[in-house]
């Protein structure tokens, strides 16, 4: 692979087998624009050596790399098989028909290496729900809210990693990672934030007031959980980012996410004039980016392809719109508007939505088919997009000079081992 001879134009030394380094994460994911901002390989490291670069939120090194490789082999974009997580597919008659696939020309094979997950995954229950009473500030039926209070009320949880809005007035509608360990804190994050947020990365327990073994939930979308479950099943318990004090993950269905200055500052204020201040809702749903202003007015309604440009390029060879390695998913299609799709996975997962049953109105999922053409479509565009990065002709990693010119101008170093 290109990236051996790169090694060696590095330092010329002889090095162990299997050493992946940062810089080939920077080459191969960062540098790439395929880098989804989940933060997994931050709370991978074991050193500690990746920080957030404060301009544009991408991980960068900040202290000496030991090649250990972590944080390319948790990395969805680089090493990550997150498909093999996926709990076997639990199937119901009224699922999509389960994909035979009988050899390797299947694509989701080719996809995935594995199996393809049919149907809507591992489900032990299934519902449209919603908070009752209604929660001011949320998003669909403010299911993700009344369970994390519920689990927090009932001592199931100390905390839960959210996404609350940033509390900078230069940012509005800027998503932000935080760790919260009240109903308070959690109730102010309802409502969904259209921007990544290097979640993962603020799973930094050494900052909390938690109990000295905390138990912790943790709101993300699909590829913020798989880094977790990932991380679990490795048994990870290194470092400040504590996955062993994970017990409970909610995934929110996910088909892309967006920069927040592409989509909000550009896209939104400057191109189409949308008073951000304002602004009391943003929505993705039904193909259309829907803003609302706090007076009820439609300040936009447009189709979302119109913000491709806006959104991660690496999100379109994400697989996984239905987070099927969280405990629950959570997500607006499939249930009629001011309802949540609410999926059940594991045994965590229904212990906390048992623990939430009396806050919830609970019936039958309105259109589980309509997760279902989601998900297929999902999976062609990630199909298309993987062929594309993975063309043989078109190099993935970058060369070692390119790399070197890439901090030209830029106060930060590249870390090389010299001779
Ligand atoms: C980037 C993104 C894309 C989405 N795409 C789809 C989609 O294609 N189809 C679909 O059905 N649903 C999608 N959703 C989910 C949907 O918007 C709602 O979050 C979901 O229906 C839960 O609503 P609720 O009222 O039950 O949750 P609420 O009670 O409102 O709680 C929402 C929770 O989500 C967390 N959150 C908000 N923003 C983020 C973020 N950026 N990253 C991580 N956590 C966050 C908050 O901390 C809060 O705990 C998406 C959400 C996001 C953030
Ligand atoms: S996709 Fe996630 S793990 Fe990969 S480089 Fe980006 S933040 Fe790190
Ligand atoms: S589309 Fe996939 S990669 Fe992008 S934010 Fe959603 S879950 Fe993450």
């Amino acid at each position: 692979m290109k990236a051996f001879a790169i090694r060696e134009q590095m330092n010329g030394i002889e090095e162990p087998p299997g050493k992946t380094w940062f810089w080939e994460l920077e080459a191969g994911v960062i540098f790439a624009d395929r880098c989804v901002r989940c933060g997994s390989c931050v709370a991978a490291c074991p050193s500690n050596s990746i920080g957030v670069r404060a301009d544009t939120g991408l991980p960068e090194l900040v202290k000496m790399c030991t090649g250990c490789s972590l944080c390319w082999d948790f990395c969805p974009r680089g090493g990550l098989r997150y498909e093999a997580l996926w709990p076997p597919s639990t199937t119901r008659a009224d699922d999509a028909p389960v994909v035979s696939r009988p050899d390797a020309s299947d694509p989701y094979w080719k996809l995935t290496g594995g199996p393809p997950g049919e149907g809507l995954g591992a489900v032990l229950e299934r519902y449209a729900a919603r908070a009752a009473p209604r929660l001011p500030g949320a998003q669909d039926g403010g299911v993700v809210t009344a369970l994390l209070l519920a689990a927090l009320d009932a001592g199931d949880i100390d905390g839960a990693l959210v996404t609350r809005p940033s509390r900078d007035r230069s940012e509005p509608w800027k998503g932000v990672a935080h760790v919260a360990t009240s109903a308070a804190e959690i109730r102010e994050a309802a409502g969904s934030l259209y921007n990544q947020t290097m979640a993962l990365a603020e799973l930094d327990l050494s900052r909390c007031d938690l109990p000295e073994r905390p138990r912790v939930a943790v709101v993300g979308t699909p590829c913020e959980i798989q880094g977790i479950r990932a991380m679990q099943a490795r048994r990870w318990s290194t470092g400040a980012h504590r996955i062993d004090s994970v017990v409970l993950t909610i995934a929110l269905l996910c088909t892309k996410s967006f920069d927040y200055e592409a989509l909000t500052l550009r896209e939104l204020r400057d191109k189409r004039a949308i008073d951000i201040d304002r602004v009391g809702k943003v929505d993705v749903i039904g193909g259309r980016l829907i803003v609302e202003y706090r007076d009820g007015s439609v300040a936009l309604d447009e189709p979302v392809r119109d913000f491709h440009g806006a959104a991660l390029k690496g999100c379109d060879e994400c697989a996984d719109f239905l987070g099927r390695s969280a405990d629950i998913s959570v997500g607006s299609v499939g249930s009629a508007q001011g309802w949540s799709s609410l999926l059940a996975r594991t045994r965590a997962g229904l212990d906390a939505v048992n623990r939430a049953r009396s806050r919830l109105d609970l019936r039958d999922l309105d259109d589980p088919e309509a997760l279902l053409r989601l998900d297929r479509l999902d999976k062609r565009i990630a199909l298309r997009s993987l062929e594309r990065t993975f063309d043989p002709d078109a190099p993935l990693f970058i060369d070692y000079e390119e790399h070197l010119r890439s901090y030209e101008g830029s106060s930060r170093q590249p870390v090389v081992l010299r001779r």
